[in-house]
């Protein structure tokens, strides 16, 4: 119902191809979408570029956090498809807001699905290709590519804020400059 790819549903559900799109089709009157699994790159879901801006990443780094909080509500083993579903689910609800009353673009199940395997959630290997990083300054978790320069990898939300003027929850440039005045 969330839209996701055959191959991603006959994974998570061990499925023929066959069944999936006879389920598929019963319940959505559509064929499910094609195409291999893995979608865009690495770069795409952590690099802001004029295809991806800013706001993109930050979609990103929500979505991370809700696979992570959704990951920890149980110590009992649970069953990742299931995962992949709630945690988007409350990625949409999350953003629901926002998405309603701007222009944002929000990631669809089968991109999430990508940025989970980029991240390394869906296979556990070692070797990941995109990490997370803490920005020390907002306390945010956003992916950076592994293998490419960190200084050149801002926080999205600081840098939004820098963009736009406003204040980050702990310190900004101006903020530390008076502080930096008064205890000269
Ligand atoms: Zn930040």
């Amino acid at each position: 119902m969330a839209g996701a790819k055959g191959k991603i549903i006959e994974r998570f559900t061990h499925l023929s191809h066959r069944k999936v799109r006879k389920i598929y089709k019963a319940l959505r009157r559509t064929a499910p979408p094609s195409g291999p699994v893995m979608q865009g790159s690495a770069r795409y879901f952590a690099r802001p570029s004029k295809r991806t801006p800013t706001e993109w990443s930050i979609q990103c780094a929500i979505f991370l956090a809700c696979y992570e909080r959704m990951s920890k509500i149980t110590t009992m083993p649970v069953q990742r498809g299931w995962l992949l579903l709630a945690a988007f689910n409350s990625y949409l609800s999350l953003t629901e807001k926002l998405y309603e009353t701007t222009s944002v673009k929000r990631l669809d199940i089968n991109q999430a699905y990508a940025l989970l395997s980029y991240c390394g959630f869906m296979t556990m290997s070692s070797g990941a290709k995109l990490q997370r990083r803490q920005c020390p300054n907002c306390s945010i978790n956003y992916p950076v590519v592994a293998d490419e320069d960190l200084d050149t990898q801002p926080c999205p939300v600081c840098t939004l804020n820098a963009k736009f003027g406003g204040a980050s929850r702990r310190g900004w440039p101006s903020e530390n400059e008076d502080i930096a005045r008064q205890t000269q």
